[in-house]
């Protein structure tokens, strides 16, 4: 089987432009959920994994097309993982607001006094052929550095100003996105799903 038309169970224009330009060429087209009217999916699960696979089985159920989904986040090793699947409503979830402002300060709070700085950016990406599908294809990135008190560049979003790469000596708020895109995780997870649909003949 291959892929022709595959649902991207997200309605992020950022999301739908970056793995719609990549599959393009392997005869993919990539339709945005919303514009199935289908709607977002829960995500109740404990890790990206999970999640991923129950957005990509929702759009696939929906549509009666294959989906593609993904989920991404940060893990702080002192944290235990946190925050994890909750990134993006990292503040909120203590009564603050979703920014990615209030994010970073609480963030950093629970960091204070705390010697290990480490962190993994997070992201996984997960196409069903159908959603009873048995063999979810699963494309993970880690991209792994050191959180920051003091915010630096102005690039990319979310956590980037405050997470660094100790071996270039920046954050990733200080990289273009070109080379953000050849080291992050997300970057890491999408050439691998093409790898692993090409192996698995989808494209
Ligand atoms: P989602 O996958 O769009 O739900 O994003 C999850 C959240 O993780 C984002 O809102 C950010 O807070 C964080 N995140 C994921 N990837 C990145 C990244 O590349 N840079 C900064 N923050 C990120």
């Amino acid at each position: 089987m291959k892929l022709a038309r595959v649902v991207l169970a997200s309605n992020n224009p950022g999301k739908l432009r970056e793995l719609g330009e990549l599959l393009a060429p392997l005869g993919v087209e990539l339709v945005a959920q919303g514009s199935l009217g289908i709607g977002e999916a829960e995500e109740p699960h404990p890790s990206f994994v999970e999640n991923a696979i129950a957005k990509a089985r929702h759009a696939a159920r929906a549509s009666g097309l294959p989906a593609l989904a993904d989920d991404s986040g940060i893990c702080v090793d002192a944290l235990g993982g946190a925050p994890g699947v909750h990134s993006a409503r990292w503040a909120q979830l203590a009564g603050g607001p979703r920014t990615d402002e209030a994010n970073n300060a609480r963030l950093l709070g629970q960091l204070a006094g705390v010697s290990d700085r480490s962190a993994c950016y997070v992201c996984v990406l997960v196409l069903l052929r159908s959603a009873g599908d048995p063999q979810p294809v699963i494309a993970e990135g880690n991209w792994c550095g050191e959180l920051v008190d003091v915010a630096r560049g102005s690039g990319g979003f979310g956590y980037d100003p405050h997470f660094l790469l100790p071996e270039l000596g920046r954050t990733a708020a200080q990289l273009s996105a070109q080379r953000k895109h050849a080291m992050s995780h997300r970057g890491q997870a999408t050439r691998l799903l093409v790898q692993r649909l090409k192996a698995m003949r989808l494209v």
